[in-house]
């Protein structure tokens, strides 16, 4: 249960409630808020003057759930706005920084089509010990120098808690990937940071349950957290994850946060990312984020799936056409 608590309460009658209550006591806005878990079904009727109102939504999605606040949050990233009604960011660019001629070469590209996020990897959450890790700090320069010379945000992953405030210090938006999505020591340290958090889905984990991660950064001062759904595992192995599109609109239904989609990592292969970036942007998301390299069959991670630039170029142009059709900017 969400409990708005009356102005001006002290720190005595405040700490006595979360005592009584459990759960976690934060600000939001202007307000004192304790955020119960779902074993509280009402307040004690003594109680009653101490409370602006409550909200009861039977599951811990709370801040997040559209019942407690049903404008949508909005994330700032320089000066990209993401998760603007009818608009679509988008975020491109390599899996990971392999070099500073890699870096700039793509960043030139996609600012020169009018794209206003790039995105690419510094520490790289590997499956193999053996594969490629990143760049690591020399990836975060290479990335600073993009924000310099071309004005774009910059969107890079916290792969583990070794790094974790030096990504948060480099970055724009900080990238959960989808194995860190269970890793609460990353998750409190983004919900402290003043920096918006794209969290994406791990691939074995529910809605609930990724919401609920998400509640971790919510609940911890920071709300500014957008969903990316990037595919999970089902029984079908032609692709390389399932773009749970479905899942996407029951998101859109019930939480008021902004939803990404990732089809590069979903699809795994580059003939089928354009098709399920339309596909996603033909349901409204608020961002899209995809791979796309300058020679993809060279590419130290992710080759099968990133973009050339002349498939991008097409890409793009079709998601003009598409946003012109729908009503939507493309950002
Ligand atoms: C990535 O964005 O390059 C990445 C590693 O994605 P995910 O965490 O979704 O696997
Ligand atoms: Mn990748």
């Amino acid at each position: 249960m969400i409990i708005v608590l009356k102005p001006g309460l002290d720190a005595a009658t405040e700490a006595a409630l979360c005592q009584r209550y459990g759960g976690v006591l934060t600000s939001i806005d202007a307000s004192r808020v304790l955020l119960t878990g779902n074993d509280v079904s009402a307040p004690l009727p003594e109680d009653l003057g101490y409370i602006e109102r409550t909200v009861m939504n039977g599951t811990d999605i709370q801040l997040a759930a559209r019942q407690y606040r049903s404008e949508p949050r909005i994330s700032t990233a320089g000066n990209v706005l993401i998760g603007e009604p009818n608009s679509t960011v988008v975020m491109g660019g390599p899996c990971a920084a392999e070099s500073e001629e890699q870096v700039m070469q793509t960043a030139e590209f996609l600012s020169g089509l009018g794209v206003k996020v790039f995105r690419a990897g510094a520490f790289k959450s590997r499956t193999s010990p053996y594969s490629f890790q990143g760049l690591a700090t020399k990836g975060l320069e290479l990335l600073a120098k993009v924000r310099e010379r071309y004005g774009m945000a910059i969107i890079t992953e916290v792969r583990d808690s070794g790094h974790t405030s030096e990504v948060i210090e480099a970055t724009d938006i900080i990238q959960v990937g989808a194995k860190a999505m269970y890793d609460h020591s990353i998750l409190k340290a983004c919900a402290r940071a003043n920096k918006p958090v794209l969290l994406k889905r791990h691939f074995g984990a529910t809605i609930q349950e990724w919401v609920q991660a998400a509640e971790f950064i919510l609940s911890g001062g920071n709300a500014q957290v957008m969903l990316c759904e990037r595919g999970i595992r089902t029984f079908e192995s032609k692709t390389r994850f399932t773009l749970d599109l479905g899942g996407v609109e029951w998101l859109k239904a019930h939480t008021n946060l902004p939803v990404v989609a990732d089809p590069s990592h979903a699809m795994g292969h580059a003939y089928g990312v354009a098709g399920l970036a339309r596909a996603a942007m033909g349901q409204g998301v608020s961002g899209l984020l995809i791979e796309v390299h300058p020679h993809p069959s060279r590419a130290r991670s992710d080759a099968s799936q990133q973009m050339d630039f002349d498939a991008f170029r097409q890409l793009y142009s079709s998601l003009q056409n598409l946003a012109t059709a729908t009503g939507y900017r493309i950002i």
